[in-house]
C-alpha cells in the first residue's frame, strides 16, 4: 500500500472492480477470477497451490487447478447439482478439498466448508439449517454424518480409494475418483451476478450457537485489495495461511485473496506443532505467513530456543487475526522474527479485513490498527451516536462495504439484529479510538464487566497477565457480586516451567494492580491446565463463566475435546 492516509483519501471500489470480468461482461465467478484468469495469462505455469502433510507433498499449477475444478464442475452437473444448491465440504485439508470448492463455485453452487473435528451434531446442525442437499466427505469422517435422517441431503461423494456404502432410496454414493476419471476437462462456467450466493459460513460460536452467514461472489472486490494491501501479497511471495477452511479466515484469505491476486498459496496439513511450522516455513521459503494469536502464543511459550534451530529468514511479512494480538507477543516477536506481527479485525459477518495494521503504517502494539480504505469505521453508544476519542463503546461498521454479509440463513430477525442503528453494522465488539485513528480491541459486548461502578474490558486486564513472564495465557470473567456488582476472575494457564502455588497467585494479582489499576486486579485467579477454545482457537469465556457459576454451557458444537 501506498501512504495510507494518501490511499485512505483516494481510494475508491469502483477503481477495483475493474479488474473482475462483469466490469465487461456484466457476469462473474469467484472461481474463474481466482483461478481461471490467471491459467489464461503468463501465470499459468505458476505454482499456485503447495500441499504437504505428513503422506503428501504436491504442487499444483494455475493451469492444473483450472482443469481439475473443472472436471469437478461436471461431475456435479452429471449428478444433478444446481445453481444456488448447497453443497458442503467435510474432509481434512487435502488438494481435492481445493478442487471440490472451486469447482462448486464453478457450477453457481454454494459453498459450505465445515471443520474437520465437528462432531455429529455439529455436522447434523449445520447441514440441516443449509438443507444441504450434497456433500463432499470421507470415508473416516462419515460415521459423523447422520445422513439417514438429513431429509434434503441425497447425495454424497466420497473422496478416497474406498469402496462405497450401499445406495438407499434417499441417498446416493459417488467416488471422487471415479466420477473426476469419467469428467471433461472442459466446462461452461455458470456465470453468476454479483450478488448470487457464494459461501455459507457458520461462524465460530465463542459467543452461542453459530450463526450461518451467506456472503456473495461481490465479496471478491473485498478480497482482492485487502489481499493486495494487507497481505501485501507480490509476484514472488510464498504466502501460508494457517487457518482451515472451515473458518472464514481459512477461505477469505486462505483462498480467495491470495489467488485472485495470483500468489503461491502454501497449504499444510496436520496438526500444529512448533516444529512442524517452523520446518514448514524453512523449507518451503515461507514470505508472507498469516495465522492466530492462539498459535503466537503457544510459539512464545515453547521458548525461543526452538525457534533458533530453523532458518526463518525467508519470512519477511507476518500476520494475526481472530483474537486480541497482546502487545507482549508483538514485542515478542519483534525479539525472535525481527518483524511486526501485524494485527487485523474483521468476523465472519464482514466476510474481510475491516480494520488493519499496514506495513507502509507506524504500528502501536496492542492496537488492531486502522479501517481499510473504502470502509468506516466508528465507537457508537447505544443510541448510535459517535463517542469521543478514548471511550470505550461499541465498534460500527458503516454498512455497504464489498463483503459485508448478505443473510444470515434462514434468519432475517438475526440479520437485521446486525443493523440496529440505521445504516450502521454492529459487530458486537466492544473497542476504542485513540486521538491518531487508532483501533483498539475492548472485549466482546457481553464479556465486558461491570466492578464497582467501572466498566472493565477483560483484554487489557488479560493482556496485562500475560505480560507475566510465568503466563501463557489468561481469559478473565465477570463474576457477580453482591457488593461490587461483579467481580474480576482470571483464569490462567502456565508457561512451560512454572508451577501452581499460591505465591504466584497473589503476585500475578498485584501485578495487575500495579501495572494496570487497583480496580482491574482480579479479585480471584485459577490457575488452570488448560483453557476452553474453540476449534479456531478463541478462548471461550462464556463456557469458564458457566463452568464458575454451575451454570448450563450453552452450544459447545465448537468447542475443543
Ligand atoms: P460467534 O459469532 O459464533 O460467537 P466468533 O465471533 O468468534 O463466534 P468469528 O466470526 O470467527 O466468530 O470471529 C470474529 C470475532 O473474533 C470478532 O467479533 C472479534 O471478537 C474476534 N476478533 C477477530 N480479529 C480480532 C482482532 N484482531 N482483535 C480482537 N478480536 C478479534
Ligand atoms: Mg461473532
Amino acid at each position: 500500500m501506498p501512504d495510507y492516509d494518501q490511499a485512505y483519501q483516494e481510494f475508491n471500489w469502483k477503481d477495483v472492480e475493474k479488474n473482475f470480468s462483469w466490469y465487461e461482461t456484466g457476469k462473474v465467478n469467484m472461481a474463474y477470477e481466482a483461478i481461471d484468469r490467471h491459467a489464461e495469462s503468463w501465470r499459468k505455469n505458476k505454482v499456485a497451490l503447495y500441499y504437504s502433510d505428513q503422506n503428501r507433498d504436491e504442487k499444483y499449477t494455475f493451469r492444473d487447478l483450472k482443469l481439475r475444478s473443472n472436471q469437478f464442475g461436471n461431475v456435479l452437473r452429471t449428478i444433478g447439482v444446481e445453481k444456488g444448491d448447497r453443497v458442503f465440504l467435510f474432509m481434512p485439508r487435502s488438494p481435492e478439498l481445493y478442487i471440490s470448492l472451486l469447482g462448486i463455485l464453478k457450477n453457481g453452487s454454494i459453498v459450505g466448508p465445515l471443520f474437520e473435528a465437528f462432531m455429529e451434531q455439529a455436522v447434523r446442525d449445520r447441514l440441516e439449517n443449509s438443507d444441504a442437499t450434497t456433500l463432499i466427505t470421507t470415508k473416516d469422517l462419515l460415521p459423523r454424518v447422520p445422513y439417514k435422517e438429513l431429509a434434503h441431503l441425497n447425495q454424497i461423494i466420497l473422496v478416497g480409494e474406498d469402496e462405497l456404502p450401499d445406495n438407499t432410496e434417499d441417498i446416493k454414493f459417488y467416488n471422487y475418483e471415479t466420477e473426476m476419471k469419467k469428467a471433461s476437462r472442459d466446462l461452461e462456467i455458470e456465470w453468476v451476478d454479483r450478488e448470487d450466493g457464494m459461501i455459507l459460513h457458520y461462524t465460530s460460536g465463542s459467543t452461542g450457537k453459530p450463526k450461518g452467514i451467506l456472503h456473495a461472489h461481490n465479496a471478491m472486490i473485498q478480497h482482492y485489495q485487502t489481499a493486495k494491501w494487507v497481505l501485501d501479497l507480490q509476484e514472488e511471495d510464498i504466502y501460508w495461511c494457517t487457518a482451515d477452511p472451515g473458518w472464514v479466515t481459512g477461505t477469505s484469505y486462505g483462498i480467495f485473496g491470495p489467488w485472485l491476486n495470483g500468489a503461491s498459496n502454501l497449504i499444510r496439513g496436520g496438526r500444529f506443532s512448533p516444529e512442524d511450522w517452523y520446518l514448514t516455513i524453512e523449507k518451503y521459503g515461507v514470505t508472507v505467513w498469516l495465522s492466530a494469536p492462539t498459535a503466537f502464543r503457544r510459539l512464545m511459550s515453547v521458548g525461543d530456543n526452538v525457534s533458533e534451530e530453523y532458518d526463518l529468514s525467508s519470512l519477511r511479512h507476518i500476520l494475526s487475526v481472530g483474537e486480541p494480538l497482546n502487545a507482549e507477543v508483538v514485542h515478542w516477536g519483534m525479539k525472535v522474527y525481527k518483524l511486526r506481527i501485524h494485527d487485523h479485525w474483521w468476523m465472519t459477518e464482514t466476510g474481510g479485513i475491516i480494520i488493519a495494521n499496514y506495513r507502509s503504517m507506524e504500528m502501536k502494539p496492542g492496537s488492531m490498527g486502522k479501517p481499510f480504505p473504502g470502509i468506516e469505521a466508528a465507537i457508537l453508544d447505544d443510541a448510535g451516536n459517535e463517542l469521543p476519542q478514548g471511550q470505550m463503546g461499541k465498534l460500527c461498521v458503516k454498512a455497504g462495504w464489498p463483503s459485508m454479509l448478505r443473510a444470515v440463513w434462514k434468519n432475517e430477525e438475526r440479520f437485521n439484529q446486525y443493523f440496529p442503528v440505521d445504516g450502521w453494522f454492529e459487530s458486537g465488539d466492544l473497542a476504542s479510538m485513540d486521538e491518531d485513528g487508532y483501533f483498539w480491541f475492548g472485549g466482546r459486548d457481553d464479556d465486558v464487566i461491570q466492578t464497582s461502578g467501572e466498566r472493565v474490558g477483560p483484554f487489557e486486564v488479560e493482556s496485562k497477565l500475560v505480560e507475566h513472564p510465568a503466563v501463557a495465557e489468561a481469559a478473565v470473567i465477570g463474576k457477580p457480586d453482591p457488593v461490587r456488582g461483579e467481580i474480576i476472575k482470571a483464569f490462567v494457564a502456565l508457561r512451560d516451567g512454572y508451577t501452581k502455588t499460591d505465591e504466584l497467585q497473589e503476585e500475578l494479582r498485584l501485578y495487575v494492580k500495579q501495572g494496570l489499576a487497583a480496580h482491574a486486579a482480579p479479585r480471584e485467579i485459577e490457575i488452570r491446565d488448560f483453557l476452553p477454545k474453540t476449534r479456531s482457537g478463541k478462548i471461550m469465556r462464556r463456557v469458564l463463566k458457566a463452568w464458575d457459576l454451575g451454570l448450563p454451557t450453552g452450544d459447545l458444537s465448537t468447542m475443543e475435546e
